[in-house]
């Protein structure tokens, strides 16, 4: 029993399903073929309220950022149907709604938001470089003030949403002689001269998810696209990393739910040596242990949402949240394809390629390693 979601929560959950069997699902080859999700059914999302759900009404949003339970319940159905479709989503509706809408003037929130809930403006956000992630103090792109203006250098890396984006919020370096205080955010527009992408990168899992390189060139970004304060952009980014880490951990579970579910029946239907496989022994055992470490991991997650709703949730309890959901998702990715036999290998089956799809979600937004050293320092140690 689950009892964080009211009558309201589960109603969202339903239209949620309902997109996704009616939108996405059907066209899942297509979007594989064309290494993304095409820009209609995000505008079938917006059209039904599904990408503004923590942006204001009066912007054309759902106005309910108050209570992450809703956001969380779009993170659990996108999750449970896939990783791509998770973070492709989350991170334009979730990840950087506050960033849109906690940190921006007036003036901004007229100019972009009613687009975003559309999805006329699709968005990223770039802090990732190729000399590195986990580092993010030590990011190279720079922002030179000219004027009404900054101009902006460098390049960015594996960023989601980024072949498609209309809007893409980069972290740069402002001063160099701040380090971690000499960040800033800007919104970097599609067409501005200067602004490229390279390839759709080819990953391993997720094929249907947009991840691109992003160059930038001399780039003048009006002094009027600066995201919160000068100098204080990784402030902000780790002031909004609470709500990144919880979203990833709610759809990690998702995924290992839902596969699980599926493993179970999979391996009550399928026979060998005259019995159903689910019932040697070394099988069962490994069901109710998966099961037993989902539940378990689900109340902890539940709970982090609870928290997070109620404005409680810190950085170093969303960061348990995500390692540990990571792993047990991948955990029980892993021990599903095994219990698929050689079909788990197949991509025909949905286990493989949420298997492959999930081994990212222990590298990406903060690494597994990177989670335990808050979680350390946070011990004293
Ligand atoms: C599919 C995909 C989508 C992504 N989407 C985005 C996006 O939308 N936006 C964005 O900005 N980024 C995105 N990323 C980037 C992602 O967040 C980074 O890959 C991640 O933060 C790790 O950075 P890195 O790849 O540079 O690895 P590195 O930082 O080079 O780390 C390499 C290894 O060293 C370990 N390591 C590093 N420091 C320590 C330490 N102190 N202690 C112990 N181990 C350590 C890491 O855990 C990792 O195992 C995405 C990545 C992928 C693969």
């Amino acid at each position: 029993m689950r009892s964080l979601y009211e009558p309201e929560h589960e109603a969202l959950r339903d239209t949620v399903r309902e997109f996704i069997d009616r939108h996405v699902r059907p066209r899942e080859e297509e979007f594989i073929a064309a290494k993304a999700f095409p820009r209609d059914i995000w505008l079938e999302a917006g059209k039904q309220g599904l990408l503004g759900l923590q942006v204001p009404e009066e912007y054309g949003g759902g106005g309910v950022a108050h209570d992450y339970r809703f956001s969380a319940v779009v993170g659990e159905e996108a999750g449970a149907f896939s990783v791509a479709l998770a973070s492709c989503w989350g991170i334009h509706a979730d990840i950087n709604a506050p960033y849109l809408v906690k940190l921006t003037t007036e003036e901004q929130r007229q100019r972009w938001l009613p687009r975003y809930c559309t999805g006329e403006l699709w968005t990223a956000i770039g802090m990732t470089e190729p000399s590195g992630g986990s580092d993010l103090a030590a990011l190279k792109t720079t922002a030179v003030r000219d004027g009404d203006e900054w101009v902006v250098n460098g390049s960015k890396t594996f960023i989601t949403n980024g072949y498609s984006a209309d809007l893409v919020i980069v972290a740069a370096r402002t001063d160099a002689s701040k380090g971690a205080r000499g960040i800033s955010l800007f919104a970097v527009e599609a067409g501005t001269p200067g602004f490229t992408r390279g390839r759709k990168l080819d990953k391993v899992g997720q094929p249907e998810s947009d991840t691109a390189e992003l160059f930038f060139e001399n780039v003048r970004v009006p002094a009027e696209n600066l995201i919160g304060q000068e100098g204080q952009g990784f402030i902000h980014m780790m002031q909004h990393l609470p709500q990144e880490r919880i979203g990833a951990a709610v759809a990690n579970l998702a995924l290992a739910r839902s596969v699980l579910a599926e493993t179970l029946q999979y391996t009550k239907d399928r026979k060998a040596f005259g019995q159903s496989i689910g019932t040697f022994q070394h099988n069962k055992f490994l069901l109710a242990e998966l099961t037993t470490k989902v539940e378990v991991t689900q109340a902890y997650v539940d709970q982090c949402v609870v928290a997070h709703t109620a404005g409680r949730l810190t950085a170093v309890d969303a960061a348990k949240a995500k390692w540990w959901t990571a792993q047990v998702q991948n955990e029980v990715l892993d021990a599903c394809v095994q219990l698929h036999g050689g079909y788990g290998f197949m991509r025909e089956y949905r286990v493989g390629r949420a298997w492959a799809d999930a081994r990212v979600t222990r590298i990406w937004a903060g690494s597994n390693e990177i989670m335990k050293e808050l979680i350390g320092r946070d011990l004293g140690l």
